[in-house]
C-alpha cells in the first residue's frame, strides 16, 4: 500500500498532486532546489528535502538526488508530475531497481511511446491511423526526396526523440528540403542527443484533439473523452477545452476506441494521453502518446467527474479500475487557460520577478491551480507558468462568459502576464464560434495583441470620459434620484471598462 509519495516536481503540479494525496490520507514529500526554498509546494508538503542548485540539471533532473530523497524520507512511491523526469525510462527503471513504485506506466511503454517512430509503428500495428509518412528514420537526402515525392509537399520533418514542439520543421518548397533536413538533424542532435528524423505529411488547418486514457495493471483500459487543444503558439498549447466544438458523438466514439487500442498496443497502464491531429473532414491521425499526466488534465476531471491523480495512485497500488466505459459521460463544458509570466506585447518574453499583488478569481465553477503568492519571486530557471485557470459551466457559451469573468477578476502586479491576451482569445469571434484550428493565434494575431492605441493612462482617461457621459445621462433620466443611490462609481467604471473591450 502506498502511504507516502515523493513528488519529483515543483510548482502548481506538485501542489495539485499533494492535494489529492492529502485527501487519500497519503503523506507527501516535496523536493526543492535553491530557487524553490520558499515555494508553495515545499510549504504544502508534509516533509521537504533539499536536492541542489537551481538549474534543473542539478536538482529536478537529477535521478540520484531524487532517489536519495525518496530513500531518506522512506517514500513508497514517486509521482513525477509532467516535464522533468516524467517520461524518462531510466528514472522509472531506477525507481523499480530501488523498490520504489513509479506512479506511471511500465518502462517499456515509456520507451516505445517516447520515440515518435517506434510509437507510430506500435499503434499502426493495432489499426490506429497515423499521419502518412516514412516508416522509419530517413537515412539519406536521396531517401528523403524519394519519400517527399510520394507523400507530396508540404511535409513536416520531425525528430524521432522530439517533444515540446522542438525538432520540427515545416517544408513547403522543394528547395527547402535539403537545408531543412540538415537543420532538423543538427537541432535534434543538440536538443536530444539523437539525430534520427522522419517525414510526415503536413496536415493543413489541423485540429489537435487528444483523448485521456486510464488503464489498470489487469488489462482494463478506458478513455475519458477528448480535449481540444488547437489554440497553440509555436506548437505549444495555450487554451484547452472539452468537449471539442467540432466533435460529433460518432467520431468521439470511434476515436475513443482507437485511443484505447493505441494504449493497448504497448500494454499501457496508468494515466496517459493519445494525441491526434484532425483535419476539416474529421479524418484523424495518431500524433503521439504522452505517458504521464498532462498540464490540461483538470478540464477532463471537471467534465467527467474523476480525480486523475487519485486514479494514478490507485492503479500504481495495483487496484482494479472501478470506472466503466459505458458508465462515463461528459457533463457540461470546461475551459483551461494557462497563465504565464510573460509579456505578450514583447514577443512573449518571460517576465520573471516578484509578485507584488495577486487577487485570484473565485466563485461558482472556477478552479485555480497555482503556486504563487504575494512576495513570491518567480524563478528564471523553470517554465514561467504561474497557474492554470479552469472554469466549468453547463454550456460552452456560459463557460466562455465565466472564463471572461474570472480572467477579468484575476489581478497580478509585479510581473507581466498573459491574462489580457487570454481575455482577447475569449473575446475573439473565431473562438466564440468554435471555428478555430491550430492557426488560430497566427490568424487572429492583430485582434489578440492590438488595442495598444494608447497607453494605460490614456485608456483610463477615455474610460473616465465614457463614465462621465454615462453618469450625465443617468442624471438626465432621473434627476430626482439622489447621487448616493446610483451605485458605486468605481464599480461602474470597472464594468464599463470590461464592456469597452468587446
Ligand atoms: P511535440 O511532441 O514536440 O509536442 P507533436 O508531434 O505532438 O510534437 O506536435 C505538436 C503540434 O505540432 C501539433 O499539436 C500540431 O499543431 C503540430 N503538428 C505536428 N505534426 C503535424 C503535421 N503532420 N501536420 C500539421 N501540424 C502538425
Amino acid at each position: 500500500m502506498i502511504e507516502k509519495v515523493l513528488v519529483a516536481n515543483r510548482g502548481e503540479i506538485a501542489v495539485r498532486i499533494m492535494r489529492s494525496c492529502r485527501e487519500m490520507g497519503i503523506r507527501s514529500v516535496a523536493v526543492f532546489s535553491d530557487a524553490d526554498r520558499t515555494s508553495l509546494h515545499v510549504r504544502y508538503a508534509d516533509e521537504a528535502y533539499y536536492i541542489g542548485a537551481s538549474p534543473s540539471s542539478e536538482s529536478y533532473l537529477s535521478i540520484e538526488k531524487i532517489i536519495k530523497a525518496a530513500k531518506e524520507s522512506d517514500s513508497d512511491a514517486i509521482h513525477p508530475g509532467y516535464g522533468f523526469l516524467s517520461e524518462n525510462a531510466l528514472f522509472a527503471q531506477r525507481c523499480h531497481d530501488e523498490g520504489i513504485i513509479f506512479i506511471g506506466p511500465s518502462i517499456e511503454a515509456i520507451e516505445v511511446m517516447g520515440d515518435k517512430i517506434s510509437a507510430r509503428k506500435a499503434v499502426e500495428a493495432f489499426g490506429v491511423p497515423v499521419v502518412p509518412g516514412t516508416p522509419g528514420p530517413v537515412a539519406s537526402e536521396e531517401e528523403a526526396l524519394d519519400w517527399i515525392n510520394r507523400i507530396g509537399l508540404p511535409v513536416m520533418i520531425k525528430a524521432s526523440a522530439g517533444g515540446g514542439g522542438k525538432g520540427m520543421r515545416l517544408v513547403k518548397e522543394e528547395s527547402e528540403i535539403k537545408p531543412s533536413l540538415r537543420a532538423a538533424k543538427s537541432e535534434a542532435m543538440s536538443a536530444f542527443g539523437d539525430d534520427r528524423v522522419f517525414i510526415e505529411k503536413y496536415i493543413s488547418s489541423p485540429h489537435h484533439i487528444e483523448f485521456q486514457i486510464l488503464a489498470d495493471q489487469h488489462g482494463n483500459t478506458i478513455h475519458l473523452f477528448e480535449r481540444e487543444c488547437s489554440v497553440q503558439r509555436r506548437h505549444q498549447k495555450v487554451v484547452e477545452e472539452t468537449p471539442s466544438p467540432i466533435m460529433t458523438p460518432e467520431k468521439r466514439e470511434e476515436m475513443g476506441r482507437k485511443a484505447v487500442m493505441a494504449a493497448q498496443s504497448v500494454n499501457y497502464y496508468g494515466a496517459g494521453t493519445i494525441e491526434f491531429i484532425v483535419d476539416d473532414q474529421l479524418n484523424y491521425y495518431f500524433l503521439e502518446m504522452n505517458t504521464r499526466l498532462q498540464v490540461e488534465h483538470p478540464i477532463t476531471e471537471r467534465v467527467v467527474g474523476v480525480d486523475l491523480v487519485k486514479q494514478q495512485i490507485r492503479i500504481a497500488n495495483g487496484e482494479v479500475l472501478k470506472l466503466k466505459q459505458d458508465e462515463l459521460s461528459q457533463f457540461g463544458h470546461a475551459i483551461e487557460c494557462r497563465i504565464y509570466a510573460e509579456d505578450p506585447d514583447n514577443n512573449f518574453m518571460p517576465s520573471p520577478g516578484i509578485i507584488r499583488h495577486i487577487t485570484e478569481p473565485l466563485g461558482l465553477g472556477v478552479r485555480h491551480d497555482g503556486y504563487v503568492y504575494e512576495g513570491y519571486e518567480i524563478p528564471i530557471y523553470y517554465d514561467p507558468m504561474i497557474s492554470k485557470l479552469i472554469v466549468w459551466a453547463s454550456t460552452r457559451e456560459e463557460a466562455i462568459a465565466r472564463m471572461r469573468r474570472a480572467l477579468y477578476a484575476y489581478k497580478i502586479t509585479g510581473v507581466k502576464t498573459s491574462i489580457r491576451f487570454l481575455e482577447r482569445i475569449m473575446e475573439s469571434a473565431d473562438f466564440r464560434n468554435g471555428k478555430y484550428n491550430t492557426h488560430f493565434i497566427e490568424k487572429n494575431q492583430k485582434f489578440l495583441t492590438e488595442e495598444k492605441i494608447c497607453d494605460d493612462m490614456c485608456e483610463d482617461v477615455a474610460i473616465m470620459a465614457v463614465m462621465a457621459a454615462y453618469m450625465a445621462r443617468q442624471e438626465e433620466a432621473s434627476p430626482s434620484r439622489p447621487m448616493g443611490t446610483r451605485g458605486n462609481l468605481w464599480k461602474e467604471y470597472g464594468r464599463r471598462r470590461s464592456l469597452l473591450r468587446l
